[in-house]
């Protein structure tokens, strides 16, 4: 087990998680933070990188990647850890520190927590398929991390979306073949990308194998060996494949937050808005999961959530110390040791 010491724990790699590194740098205080999807942005990387934000102050427009991409350079100078692909599953406390343990079982300790965790843990829909479990990270991918795997192997892919549009396209390049499934005969993804699946499935690259339903999954030990299909008139399908990868979207889910035994009113964190603390002492909530009277589920109100909970922080990592409020105009960006 992989064992780490910070001073705050970030849960939530969103807009609001990323700027709370940059609040807690410039006070000297060291952070790292952990999110389960395998990027950085939450909501605006996961959702609508490419949607126009027009409430970003001084930015009269911005999209939502170029946001994320500005603050992974406004939080660069602080070198924060980041641990993707992994959901925060325990945090316990430990004497003076909190002890966290993450799904890729990652042991951090810190001084304080701040949970950014948005709508909560964002996560793949799963096909209402039965035994997923015995193939999922073997032969069955809710996304692909390394497209080298799927070299000259039979491919399913299901889904009408950019995203399975795009990797069936991507991976027609290797593959032996791939096979594109879905319930309809409408595709949702971009026109450019559908016109294309059909030009590649004519060079015999892909076949489009539509109107079809997911029916099982034959196969044993991890390893699948057919996919069963069935049209709204009963037809039946067999293909044989090597790997299978259902693009349905993804969909948040407060999880293990709703064990950590915090006040929760309608899957939210309340917490004291002139601190940002939870209802347990050095853990903070910030960004859309917290809750106050007045509260506005924006980005800016996040912003501000973070330099809030930032200055409450300091006294539990420093409690010797007293904080002196100053401008970044005044002190530049802080070196942290
Ligand atoms: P999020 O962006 O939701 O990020 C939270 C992160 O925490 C997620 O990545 C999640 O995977 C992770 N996480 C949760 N639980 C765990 C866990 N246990 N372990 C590990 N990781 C975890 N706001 C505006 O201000 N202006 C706009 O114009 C605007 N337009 C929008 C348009 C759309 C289509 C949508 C959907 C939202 C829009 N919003 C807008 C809202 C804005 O995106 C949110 O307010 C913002 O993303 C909240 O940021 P956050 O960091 O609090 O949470």
């Amino acid at each position: 087990m992989k064992k780490i010491k910070t001073d705050v724990l970030i849960i939530g790699a969103g807009p609001v998680g990323l700027f709370a590194v940059f609040e807690l740098g410039q006070l000297g205080i060291k952070s790292c933070i952990v999110d389960c999807l395998d990027e950085i942005g939450g909501q605006c990387s996961a959702l609508y990188p490419e949607k126009p934000i027009y409430d970003i102050p001084a930015y009269p427009v911005i999209r939502g990647d170029e946001l994320v991409e500005n603050l992974r350079k406004q939080i660069e100078p602080f070198k924060p850890e980041i641990f993707l692909n992994q959901r925060v599953d325990r945090i316990s406390k430990n004497k003076d520190f909190f002890e966290i343990l993450t799904s890729e079982n990652i042991n951090l300790s810190a001084k304080c927590i701040i949970i950014a965790a948005g709508n909560g843990a964002f996560g793949p829909n799963k096909p209402p398929l039965g035994g997923l479990d015995e193939y999922e990270n073997k032969t069955l991918f809710y996304n692909v991390r390394d497209k080298s795997i799927f070299e000259k192997k039979s491919i399913a892919i299901a889904g009408g979306g950019d995203s399975a549009a795009d990797w069936a396209i991507e991976l027609s390049k290797k593959a032996k073949k791939v096979f594109f499934i879905h319930r309809r005969t409408n595709l949702r993804a971009a026109p450019n990308s559908v016109e294309k699946l059909y030009q590649l499935e004519k060079k015999k690259k892909i076949e489009m194998v539509i109107p079809y339903q997911l029916d099982s999954i034959l196969g044993s030990k991890g390893k699948i060996d057919k996919i069963r299909l069935r049209k709204t008139d009963g037809n039946e399908k067999l293909i044989d494949v090597d790997y299978f990868l259902p693009f349905f979207g993804l969909s948040a889910n407060l999880g293990p937050i709703k064990n950590w035994e915090l006040e929760i009113e309608k899957n939210v964190l309340k917490v004291d808005k002139s601190t940002c603390e939870t209802s347990k002492k050095g853990i903070f909530a910030i960004g859309d999961i917290c809750s106050y009277p007045g509260k506005l589920k924006l980005i800016l109100t996040g912003f501000a959530e973070a330099a809030v909970a930032a200055q409450n922080c300091y006294k539990n990592v420093f409690p010797e110390k007293v904080l002196h409020f100053e401008y970044s105009t005044t002190k530049g960006i802080t070196k942290l040791t």
